[in-house]
């Protein structure tokens, strides 16, 4: 591993590990039946979107710009779901999308002509009206829109209440009385749909799939059985490359509902990508003692690794353990002047010393994506680590990063 030839602090990206994730999902897919895109709110390195598209069916984006990345750098299906879209982004993003996702009834409403017209026409230019996607056998002429609606199946199947969209009064998904509400409101724009999606997951097995998919039929079912419904996109959450993932129940869960409704499935899980394929590394500037020693890294929860403070959550460090585990414990820290930009508390077997390098582990997900330059830090550079070891740079930051954003 390549370390110790990096400047600091550096993302480093393991496409071996990567491979490996993709490997699973693409085995997963095919068993399945179904259809994986990458969401890229998790992991947008596009650098790697071309391996990423080898083993996937596309992208998904939460708005204009990460779908023009998806397109742009994938170029596969490109879907998108926003709680609301702007009026001067909707054309954009219907040429580009092939699945637009909406919110609410009035969003559909609004748009919904839009990007029927547009996606009707791109249909009649590739001759795709008669598509073989068309797995109802509808002979309805609005088939194949690529419209969709977000429902709230009302399922909590998590305890954190900001990672969950079944949370009381959520602003994710049409539940069942709104959606009732909405069709007898706007039944003509509901022409237009041709499937439906749900995100109610994170980080979660597929027990918990399971549990809301219950939700989903015993509220949503009917619907799901109209013959317009041509497609079921069941959002991300699925944390299916982590070693303990039932694979064998996600596969079965989508087999049945394939079979039952006769739908498309599409999963978008982020995290399950990239999970465990990046280091953070970064360097020792100054030990502190103040009753305990405290280390004072280049890098920075609050600009670098901000899902520590936000989940909040502790980063997996490579060759350490839990504070008091090993011999010599320390609380990791960053040069901000924020006094709680703190990662945790990490004990070694050796002291550490001023310049010594230390590896976050799993730092390819919500992390570069999430990034800022507050308080002047910067951003770390960006590797790739091929499968011999080897790294190449992808990107560099400097100065100008951080002003080209204030003025
Ligand atoms: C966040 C999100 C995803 C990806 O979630 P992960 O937890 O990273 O798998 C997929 N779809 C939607 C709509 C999301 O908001």
């Amino acid at each position: 591993m390549e370390f110790n030839n990096v400047p600091t602090p550096s993302y480093i990206i393991d496409e071996k590990k990567l491979k490996e994730n993709l490997e699973i999902l693409k085995d997963v897919s095919k068993r399945a039946g179904c259809k994986i895109l990458l969401a890229q709110k998790a992991f947008s390195a596009f650098c790697e979107y071309p391996l990423i598209g080898k083993y996937l069916a596309g992208a998904t984006a939460s708005g204009l710009f990460e779908a023009k990345l998806g397109q742009e750098e994938m170029g596969l299906e490109n879907h998108v779901f926003s709680p609301a879209y702007k009026e001067d982004e909707i054309e954009e993003i219907a040429r580009i999308c092939d699945h637009v996702i909406f919110n609410s009834f009035a969003q559909l409403s609004k748009y919904g002509k839009i990007v029927a017209d547009i996606h009707q026409d791109q249909n009649d230019k590739s001759g795709r009206i008669e598509g073989a996607t068309d797995s109802k056998g509808s002979t309805n002429e609005t088939s194949n829109l690529g419209i969709g609606l977000r429902i709230n199946p009302e399922c909590s199947t998590q305890e954190d209440a900001i990672y969950d969209p079944c949370a009381p009064g959520s602003r994710l998904g049409i539940t069942l009385s709104s959606f009732e509400k909405g069709l007898s409101e706007y039944g003509d724009a509901f022409n237009y749909v041709d499937g439906l999606h749900f995100h109610t997951l994170c980080e979660q097995n597929s027990d918990d799939l399971e549990k809301t998919l219950k939700a989903v039929e015993e509220k949503f079912g009917k619907y799901l059985s109209l013959p317009q419904i041509k497609w079921l996109n069941m959002g991300g959450g699925h944390h299916i490359t982590r070693a303990d993932y039932d694979r064998e129940k996600l596969i079965s869960c989508i087999k049945n509902i394939k079979e039952k409704y006769n739908v498309e499935v599409y999963l978008e899980p982020g995290e399950a990508i990239a999970l465990n394929a990046g280091y953070l590394v970064t360097q020792v500037l100054d030990i502190v003692d103040n009753d305990l020693k405290i280390l004072v890294l280049d890098a920075s929860a609050a600009c670098h690794m901000p899902d520590v403070l936000e989940m909040p959550y502790r980063p997996p460090l490579r060759d350490s353990g839990e504070a008091s585990e090993k011999k010599y414990t320390y609380r990791l820290s960053s040069c901000t002047c924020l006094a709680g930009d703190i990662i945790g508390d990490y004990s070694f077997d050796k002291e550490i010393q001023i310049g010594d390098r230390l590896v976050f582990e799993d730092m390819a997900i919500y992390s570069m994506v999430k990034n800022n330059t507050f308080n002047g830090m910067c951003l770390p550079s960006i590797y790739a680590m091929d499968e011999t070891g080897d790294v190449r740079l992808i990107k560099k930051f400097g100065y100008e990063d951080f002003k080209m954003r204030l003025s």
